[in-house]
């Protein structure tokens, strides 16, 4: 198997019928970057800056957080790379930043929330990222996201950091793009605003969906009690593809479904285009991508998006196998 992925590592990611797909990789840490090369992942759909922070002792000062996304940056060379701002606070306590113990920390004040309240931390990583990519792309996009304002704000404090820079003489990042994570269920109705302030987003489909189903994601007792492979699931999913390509507004799914071949067949029955998947996925995906016949597997998906039925991971594989996926 390995050695069967390892030979599609060249080959771009396209359907039978000729679509291509943007397959990518997510990475947290400097060792992750020889991924790159290895799975032959097109860039780096998602990376968690926050890994630098959990196995630091220390606040990693505006220099170690540069040099990372430096070192980054210089290792996908031409491939896109897009930053997510520090998604820490909840249950991913920092021993060297005050928190205050949180009974649901999921649903805490972690991420852009904690960005938001403690400015100076989120601008340092900003300035950090404005200096790494000076002169070349840029990518950055904040986390959990849940209302319009959030994100608004978030630009607003990348906006002061380049403006910063300016009055300096430094120089900015010859392209930047600013985003959000969708993985709050509330902005699903709140698209329509939230897209055009946005140059991308990603779709973090770990967290959207435990707050879809309000099962805790970290919490085997309640975690396998839905199926992503679910009408209600696949039908938000639906919804926000469309409004994307409505308004021409750049869209990835970087959840771990991305990663997982019968997954990710259903998300590109839904017309997602542009996946990022953990190292371990991105040969296996590529090979589903290659053996499918897209059209049809869409016309096979439009039937089962109205089932009523809690799951439709047996029908996905029955649809799957008939067309040789
Ligand atoms: C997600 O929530 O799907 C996601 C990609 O982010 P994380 O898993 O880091 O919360
Ligand atoms: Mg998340």
């Amino acid at each position: 198997r390995q050695a069967e992925f390892a030979k599609l590592r060249d080959v771009p990611a396209v359907t039978a019928d000729g679509t291509r797909i943007t397959l990518l990789t997510n990475a947290g840490l400097a060792v992750d970057l020889e991924n790159l090369d290895e799975t032959g992942a097109e860039g780096i759909g998602l990376f968690r800056t926050e890994f630098q922070f959990m196995v630091s002792e220390e606040l990693p000062r505006l220099n170690t957080q540069t040099a990372l996304y430096k070192l980054v940056l210089d290792a996908a060379g031409d491939r896109p790379v897009t930053f997510r701002t520090l998604d820490i606070g909840g249950d991913k306590v920092l021993p060297y930043l005050e928190s205050e113990r949180e009974e649901n920390p999921a649903l805490g004040r972690r991420a852009i929330r904690l960005g938001l309240d403690r400015p100076a931390l989120l601008r340092m990583q900003l300035r950090a990222l404005l200096a790494a990519g000076a002169g070349r792309e840029l990518r950055v996009m904040f986390p959990m996201i849940a209302t319009v304002d959030e994100f608004r704000a978030g630009r607003e404090l990348v906006d002061i950091e380049c403006e910063w820079a300016r009055r300096r003489g430094r120089a900015l990042p010859a392209l930047l793009r600013v985003g959000a994570m969708i993985e709050c269920p509330s902005l699903l109705w709140h698209l329509d605003a939230l897209l055009p302030l946005t140059d991308f987003v990603s779709i973090g489909t770990n967290d959207l969906l435990q707050y879809m189903f309000a099962a805790d994601r970290t919490n085997p007792l309640v975690s396998d009690r839905y199926d992503p492979m679910s009408p209600p699931a696949l039908r938000a999913l639906a919804e926000i593809q469309k409004k994307c390509l409505e308004t021409g507004t750049p869209v990835s799914v970087c959840g771990e479904l991305a990663g997982r071949p019968l997954e990710a067949f259903a998300l590109l029955t839904l017309g997602f285009t542009r996946l990022s998947a953990p190292a371990g996925g991105v040969g296996p995906v590529k090979r589903m991508i290659l053996s499918t016949d897209l059209p049809a597997a869409r016309r096979g998906m439009a039937a089962l998006l109205g089932s009523s039925a809690g799951s439709i991971r047996n029908e996905l594989e029955s649809l799957a196998r008939k067309l040789n996926v």
